[in-house]
């Protein structure tokens, strides 16, 4: 069973649940390791949002494994991949499904800093009452044309435009126009002359942000 199927049963109640970012993934496999969500910062991970557990012990019994029954293998579960036994059940909270608002942005090599900065800013776990928002980041390099670029593909609940959980990867082309931040000097290199220290572009290439539903 994939994340597909999940969202597909869960959409026409208007409920959603935290799985994979990416829908071909199975339900298992990602849930026994722990499940990272847009949505993480919120919600947790996928399997902090298992309650109940029917799963075939080595021995060839089958057991639920909850908060009151086997409280020890409900906790062992939740990341202890496939060690413990075969999950032949997973009880999932749900959750409404929200607005949201999506944002992708690129970035040169002189903007990486910066956008490291602003990927380690969004990571906050701490927060009473967070927004959800999360996303997925990469930084790249392309042998053949000794380029390297980042890339964030954000999602965040709500509708805001620009989505405002990304502001510190919004605002880099502004910070990396500065020469006095420019950390990349002396380091990016021009591609086809690897022996240039001038950074191609400054500015990040805003690939877009959208405003849609779930
Ligand atoms: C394209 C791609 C995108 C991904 N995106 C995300 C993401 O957004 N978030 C994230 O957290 N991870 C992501 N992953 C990683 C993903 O969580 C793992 O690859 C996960 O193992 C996939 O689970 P599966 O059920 O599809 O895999 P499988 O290969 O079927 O299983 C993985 C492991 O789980 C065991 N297993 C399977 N079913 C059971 C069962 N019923 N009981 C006990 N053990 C079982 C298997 O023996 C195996 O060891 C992604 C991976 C890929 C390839």
């Amino acid at each position: 069973m994939t994340w597909y199927d999940v969202y597909s049963a869960l959409e026409p109640y208007g409920r959603m649940a935290i799985g994979g970012r990416l829908k071909t993934i199975g339900v298992p496999g990602l849930t026994l390791i722990g499940g990272v969500h847009y949505f993480t910062n919120k919600y947790g991970f996928a399997m902090d949002n298992v309650v109940k557990y029917e799963v075939v012990l080595g021995n060839g019994t089958q057991v639920v494994a909850s908060r009151t029954s086997h409280p020890d293998l409900f906790w062992a579960l939740k990341g202890g991949a496939n060690n413990y036994g075969i999950v032949t059940k997973f009880s999932l909270k749900t959750h409404e499904i929200p607005r949201i608002s999506t944002t992708i942005q690129a970035f040169s090599e002189s903007g990486i800093y910066d956008y490291i900065q602003a990927a380690c800013d969004l990571a906050k776990f701490d927060e009473p009452n967070p927004i959800a928002a999360g996303g997925v980041f990469t930084i790249g390099y392309n042998a053949t044309t000794n380029v390297t670029s980042a890339l964030v593909m954000g999602v965040q609940e709500g509708i805001s435009n620009p989505p405002s959980q990304f502001k510190n990867f919004t605002a880099i082309a502004r910070a990396i126009e500065d020469p006095q931040r420019d950390h990349w000097k002396g380091i990016c290199r021009e591609p086809g002359n690897p022996k240039s220290d001038v950074p191609v572009s400054r500015k990040p290439i805003a690939v877009g942000n959208l405003l849609t539903s779930y």
